[in-house]
């Protein structure tokens, strides 16, 4: 269970600083921060430990969708691999065939590459080396360091003892090599039921660390695996998995979360003694953890992610309020900006809780120096310029980036009537109002200033139309002309686009919604998606996939990728222009 963020915890950026020893990034980019595991491998390199190769690995377990957690750790894995001429292999962690699953496994590749790391010719599954396992395990049973126990699953748990209390020997802990071995092949034969035996290291009931009373490394499972079919029904545990896995690939850091610390010493236990007998080189690799980000107004339990997708809460894996990769990529993040987020987040051994905000900040930061601008209105209500010629429009301009002026500019029309933002009229305005409101002028973005004549409601008393006149002297870049407070964004009627928008926001009301009161699925945000029709300038018709655009004063919007069609435009909003977030 996770406890709820300390106030003064939940914002941690590091400043990123160079590092000596790091390779600087191909792309140019201000080297990385160092951290203390930078330093580790500083240190192995100037003693060449691994006569200064560094390979790292990524190993998901193919039964979910990754998150932004994840996202992290492929960062930190990749990152260092390439900031120090090294590989980082992608390794599927696909020991439990009863919940893995090959569209997990192909979301998971397609994701990795997504955020700009290449896994393809380092893409290794702990299922091929089954083998190489099992046999590995026929040693440590001939060793005497292996044992089939027979205890039922509640016996074994019971036995086990507390973190007070030593764990009690199995009664089958004295069987001999020769039983063990008999019994442990005819578990791979399929002799024996699901659960009723395990193969258990034999190293110490009352060790202080419960991950050394002699943990399971086998149990049986009569469960076609998606990469070896029926081949086997028996598979290996993750911590002898994991260890194993890593020495074969000769990984030389192996990164993993806080969590893995206390079981460190059976993962070094397992290589040293393989080492001893020769069935693996030396060094081993080096496990090394660093604190699991944590991410506010969200959870990133896989359990509550699919439960959150079964129960139709979110519409599915990729639906953009999800925390996950397909989630943020369809609700318009990019690669960068993710990885910019990463790598700010550093890699420490505190706990760590980060606030969304953080991830919004980078998202900006990385968008408003390339995303294309355009004008979009979001919530519409009409203005008539009545002294604007019946019939007639005139063609305006405007720079696809403010601080670009190389691109070609976006062109759209005006005329006599167009659109603009309800909250860009005031009836009434209140004090510092400077945009419009009756009597009074505003400026038309790349276009004229116009008055407000007089307004016209409906039956319920909503303004329907604003009537305007504009001044045919004011057009936008005439030298001398004159100019008003306040400028505000349009889209004409005459060449205006129809446009669903998707108004996604945090799905959660509360900064952690796994330590508030009662489940958390009781602190949803009833306003985390607001649809609305939108009209958008003619320009975003050619909008692409995976592209995001600045609509400006309104957001980061990208084209749903599912939804969006030539005939239906579908665009999300990754974020708003400002950090303003408050409670619906
Ligand atoms: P589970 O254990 O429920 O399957 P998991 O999130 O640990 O979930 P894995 O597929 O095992 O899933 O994760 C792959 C790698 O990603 C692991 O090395 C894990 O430590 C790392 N990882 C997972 N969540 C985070 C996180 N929030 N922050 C950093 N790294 C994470
Ligand atoms: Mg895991």
């Amino acid at each position: 269970m996770s406890t709820a963020p300390p106030a003064e915890a939940t914002h941690k950026t590091v400043q990123a600083k160079p590092v000596s020893g790091a390779k600087q990034p191909a792309n140019g980019a201000a080297a990385p921060a160092s951290n203390f595991i930078r330093q580790i491998i500083d240190a192995d390199n100037a003693s060449a430990k691994h006569g200064g190769k560094v390979i790292t690995r990524f190993p998901p377990e193919p039964n979910g969708y990754l998150h932004i957690g994840h996202a992290k750790s492929i960062c930190v894995n990749f990152g260092i691999a390439r900031d120090y001429g090294g590989v980082c292999h992608l390794r599927f962690d696909d020991t439990n065939p009863a919940k893995e699953d090959v569209e997990y496994e192909e979301s998971i590749k397609e994701m990795v590459e997504w955020l700009g790391f290449s896994y393809r010719d380092h893409l290794f599954y702990a299922s091929n080396y089954f083998d190489q396992l099992y046999l590995f395990a026929e040693h440590f049973i001939e060793r005497g360091l292996a044992y089939v126990d027979s205890q039922s699953a509640e016996l074994m748990r019971a036995n086990r003892g507390t973190f007070e209390k030593p764990g009690i020997d199995s009664p089958f802990r004295s069987r001999t090599v020769v039983e063990n071995l008999a019994l442990f092949r005819e578990m791979r034969d399929g002799k024996h039921a699901d659960g009723a035996h395990v193969l258990r290291l034999k190293i110490d009931m009352a060790s202080p660390n419960i991950n050394l009373r002699d943990p399971a490394i086998y149990r049986i499972r009569h469960v076609a695996h998606h990469r070896t079919g029926s081949k086997w029904c028996v598979y290996p545990l993750y911590d002898y998995t994991h260890s194993i896995s890593d020495a074969i690939e000769r990984i030389t850091h192996s990164i993993c979360t806080l969590e893995f610390e206390a079981h460190r010493p059976l993962y070094d236990w397992v290589l040293a003694k393989l080492v001893e007998a020769g069935k693996l080189p030396a060094p081993s690799p080096q496990q090394i953890e660093f604190a699991r980000l944590n991410l506010s107004y969200t959870v990133l339990s896989k359990r509550k992610l699919l439960e959150l997708v079964d129960t139709g809460i979110v519409n599915g894996w990729d639906d953009p309020r999800m925390m996950t990769l397909a989630g943020l990529r369809r609700r318009g993040f990019s690669p960068a900006s993710i990885r910019l987020f990463a790598e700010r987040t550093g890699a420490s051994k505190a706990h760590q809780w980060v606030d969304m905000a953080d991830l919004e900040r980078a998202l900006r930061e990385d968008l408003d120096t390339t995303a294309t601008r355009a004008m979009a209105v979001l919530d519409p209500v009409k203005v008539v310029i009545e002294n604007w010629p019946a019939d007639t429009t005139e063609l305006c301009s405007a720079p696809a980036h403010p601080h670009d002026e190389s691109r070609p500019r976006r062109e759209f029309k005006l005329g006599r009537e167009l659109y603009i933002e309800r909250e860009d009229f005031m009836e009434v305005p209140s004090k510092g109002f400077f945009r419009l409101v009756p009597g009074g002028e505003v400026r038309l973005r790349y276009g004229y200033i116009i008055k407000c004549e007089r307004i016209e409601k409906d039956a319920d008393g909503n303004i329907a139309t604003i009537f305007a006149s504009y001044d045919p002297a004011t057009k936008s870049g005439t030298p001398g002309g004159r100019n008003v407070k306040g400028a505000i964004h349009w889209v004409a009627a005459v060449d205006g686009l129809r446009a669903e928008v998707r108004l996604y926001d945090r799905l959660f009301s509360i900064e952690n919604p796994d330590a508030g009161e009662g489940d958390y699925k009781t602190h949803l945000n009833p306003n985390s998606l607001r649809v609305v029709q939108a009209w958008l300038e003619p320009s975003l018709v050619a909008a692409q996939i995976d592209q995001s655009y600045q609509f400006e004063r309104m957001g980061y919007f990208t084209p749903d990728r599912v939804d969006s069609t030539p005939s239906k435009l579908v665009f999300n909003r990754a974020a708003t222009l400002k950090d303003g977030w408050k409670p619906g």
